[in-house]
């Protein structure tokens, strides 16, 4: 029997924070870029108010990992500005912006949003929910 999902919260990102992560993305072309999405959980909403880019030490146009450096950084940065990580984003620079089997595989928390950047520059967001499942994220600019 499925269990049903409770309410996922929509997802909340200021225009230029979304811009820049898009621009990420054109910078790193050919090769997938990745970061981190940071801010704050409120009743109703995730709310972005930090974009923390992260360097793709894979150098790949097909996969990224996240340089581990750096992640740790992110995180102490985090937990240092009271901030919840919210999304991994990285860029399909050849494919369009929905999770690959890998992306669902090496998702470390369905609570934490899987942001896509397709090929020219179109953003979706999913909740990565098992190694099968996923499922559309509700998001707005502000
Ligand atoms: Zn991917």
């Amino acid at each position: 029997m499925k269990v049903n999902m409770p309410t996922r919260p929509r997802i909340r990102i200021p225009d230029l924070l979304l811009a820049e992560l898009i621009a990420h993305a054109a910078q790193e072309h050919p090769l997938e870029c990745c970061g981190l999405l940071a801010g704050i959980v409120t009743p109703g909403a995730c709310e972005v108010t930090v974009r923390i880019p992260l360097t793709n030490h894979l150098k790949r146009e097909d996969e990224f990992e996240s340089d581990p450096a750096e992640m740790l950084a992110a995180h102490r940065r985090m937990r240092r500005e009271g901030l919840e990580m919210l999304a991994v984003y990285h860029s399909h620079p050849a494919s369009e912006p929905v999770p690959s089997r890998k992306d669902r595989l090496r998702s470390i928390d369905e609570r934490v949003a899987c942001v896509i950047v397709g090929p020219t520059g179109d953003v979706r967001m999913w909740w990565l929910l098992s190694a099968h499942e996923q499922t559309e994220a509700n998001w707005e600019t502000k």
